[in-house]
C-alpha cells in the first residue's frame, strides 16, 4: 500500500478540483496542468503502478477512461490528446500512487501547449522481435488472469 499526496485527496484531507467520481474512480484536475484541462483519473485502491492494480480497479478505470477524455476534449475545445500513464521514477513517476493524465495537445511546443514527446526509434531485426514476442507471450501463458 502506498501513502502519497492522492491518499489524502481521496480522504478528503486536501482539496482538489473533481471532475468525476465513483466507487472505484476518482478523476481531478491536475495542480500542475502541462495545458488547460490536464486531468488526472486515479483508482481508489492505493497501488504504486498499473502492474500492481486489481483487475476490478483497473476494468473501472478503463470503463470510464473514454467518457473523461471525450468530456475534457469538449470542455477544452482540443481536437487531440494524449493519455499518459507513468510507472517508477525513470518513466517520470513523481506520485506512486496509479494515475492517467489526460492532457489536451494544444500547441506543438511551449509551455502549456501539452505533452512534448521524443521518440527515439530502433530497427529491430524480425527475428529480433519474434524473440521479444515469444518471451512476453510466454510470460503472459504462465501468469494467472
Ligand atoms: P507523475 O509524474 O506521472 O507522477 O505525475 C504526478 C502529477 O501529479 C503531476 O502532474 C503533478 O502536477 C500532480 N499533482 C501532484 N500533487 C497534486 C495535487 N495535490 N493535486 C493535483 N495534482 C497533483
Amino acid at each position: 500500500m502506498s501513502e502519497t499526496i492522492f491518499s489524502k485527496i481521496l480522504r478528503g484531507e486536501i482539496p482538489c478540483h473533481r471532475v468525476y467520481e465513483d466507487a472505484l474512480v476518482l478523476a481531478f484536475m491536475d495542480i500542475n496542468p502541462i495545458a488547460p484541462g490536464h486531468t488526472l483519473v486515479i483508482p481508489k485502491e492505493a497501488r504504486a503502478t498499473l502492474a500492481e492494480l486489481s483487475d476490478d480497479s483497473a476494468a473501472a478505470i478503463g470503463r470510464v477512461l473514454p467518457r473523461i477524455c471525450r468530456a475534457v476534449m469538449q470542455a477544452t475545445g482540443a481536437t487531440a490528446y494524449n493519455v499518459l500513464q507513468n510507472n517508477g521514477v525513470g518513466a517520470h513517476q513523481a506520485v506512486f500512487h496509479v494515475h492517467f493524465h489526460v492532457i489536451p495537445k494544444v500547441a506543438p511546443s511551449g509551455p502549456g501547449s501539452g505533452l512534448g514527446i521524443t521518440w527515439p526509434v530502433t530497427k529491430p531485426s524480425s527475428e529480433e522481435l519474434a524473440a521479444m514476442a515469444q518471451r512476453i507471450a510466454a510470460t503472459l501463458a504462465a501468469s494467472p488472469a
